[in-house]
């Protein structure tokens, strides 16, 4: 990845730890080939790190998210900040995305679906290589996620999950991995690979 991107990407909004925005992009470059997904793009801090990947391996990475924020991100909670709103109040992260996507010259390898991931994946009929979880972050909303898009998986296709040190999550992590077998992860980060 490039210093430009590199520069825009530590200075981009999100919650990634030191390292995990260079796994992520290692791994989607080990997937197999076929488009990618990130459940949860935010301002588009791991989306750079992604999108490098698909760049590198001419493919797509479909972007989802409702661009309203979770819940931790609401007024008084833990994430919340003042900056991503709109002028009606509005949890608005859309334009900050498109705006990091320009900078980072991938428009033509994000494609940002806006929209609830629920509702996304009922809908999506394209087998995908990497997956990554990182939208709800209650167990409900993550197992919904994880329920809906490891049936979407290639075989051989990786989902990655963050924030795992969250017990709801490593929950859910836990229970795809006895379908799906785990693969080595890197901080909060847990992968599973789906058999081939
Ligand atoms: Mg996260």
């Amino acid at each position: 990845m490039n210093s430009e991107r590199v520069a825009l990407a530590e200075s981009t909004k999100g919650w990634l730890l030191d390292g995990e925005g260079e796994f992520l992009r290692s791994l989607a470059l080990s997937a197999p080939i076929g488009p990618f997904v990130e459940i949860g793009s935010y301002c588009g801090k791991s989306t750079c790190y992604i999108g490098d990947a698909a760049e590198r391996r001419a493919t797509l990475l479909f972007a989802v998210d409702h661009h309203h924020g979770s819940p931790e991100m609401r007024v008084g909670q833990d994430c919340h900040d003042p900056a991503v709103l709109d002028d009606e109040g509005q949890h608005e992260t859309l334009f900050h995305l498109r705006r990091t996507l320009a900078a980072a010259q991938l428009e033509n390898t994000v494609v940002p679906v806006v929209g609830d991931s629920k509702l996304v994946g009922n809908f999506w009929r394209t087998p995908v290589a990497f997956v990554f979880i990182d939208g709800a972050h209650d167990g409900k909303g993550v197992a919904a996620d994880a329920a809906l898009w490891a049936p979407h998986l290639l075989p051989g296709g990786l989902m990655a999950f963050h924030d795992t040190t969250i017990w709801d999550i490593a929950q859910v992590v836990d229970r795809h991995a006895e379908t799906y077998p785990e693969v080595e992860g890197f901080k909060s980060i847990r992968v599973l690979r789906r058999p081939e």
